[in-house]
């Protein structure tokens, strides 16, 4: 395949924590294209658990198996990172009906700002389609003595400890 014909595609999101429905997406776009580069969002408005920084290594360290994968952290809008990088397709997952609506009108506006890039849903696995990071940060800041076991079955093992040790921090 020529240079000109690698298919690089971008996911982006806020990852705060990445949970297992995120790397199975991470996975999956692995397969689909040449290059996947997560983007990790910088946004000022919110107040994120973990700085752009821890993100960026707690996927890099999920997604550490995957040599076609690469991490960064981006500030501003999301075409106008894909278009730095050369990248021509928007990853993202869909995981329900409520999630279709509001992708949908990203994915419009997206390409009205950038006509040649093109945005590719996955659907959510359904064994991931009820993960989502408010609630892990619920279950860890909520759930007690239980909370490290439950963990388990929504995000990867690294991300259980440096989440359990952000919420103690917080809690403090
Ligand atoms: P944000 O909601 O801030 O855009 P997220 O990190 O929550 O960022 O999500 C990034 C992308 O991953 C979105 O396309 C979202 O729909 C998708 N996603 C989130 N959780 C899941 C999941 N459990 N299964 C599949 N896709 C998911």
């Amino acid at each position: 395949m020529t240079a000109t014909s690698t298919r690089h595609a971008v996911y982006v999101g806020s990852f705060d924590p990445p949970t297992l429905g995120h790397l199975d997406i991470i996975r999956r776009g692995a397969r689909l294209f040449d290059k996947l580069t997560v983007g990790i969002g910088i946004n000022p408005d919110k107040k994120p658990l973990f700085d752009p920084q821890e993100r960026l290594e707690l996927v890099s360290k999920i997604a550490a198996d995957l040599p076609n994968v690469e991490v960064a952290c981006f500030e501003g809008l999301t075409v106008n990172f894909a278009t730095s990088l050369g990248a021509s397709v928007l990853l993202r997952g869909v995981r329900t009906v409520s999630d279709i609506e509001m992708e949908f009108t990203m994915a419009l506006t997206n390409h009205v700002l950038a006509s040649t890039i093109e945005t590719v849903f996955l659907m959510a696995s359904e064994k991931y389609s009820h993960i989502s990071s408010t609630l892990i940060k619920q279950i860890a800041s909520l759930g007690r003595d239980q909370a490290e076991k439950n963990l388990k079955d929504f995000v990867p093992k690294a991300v259980i400890k440096p989440l359990m040790s952000k919420v103690r921090q917080r809690t403090r």
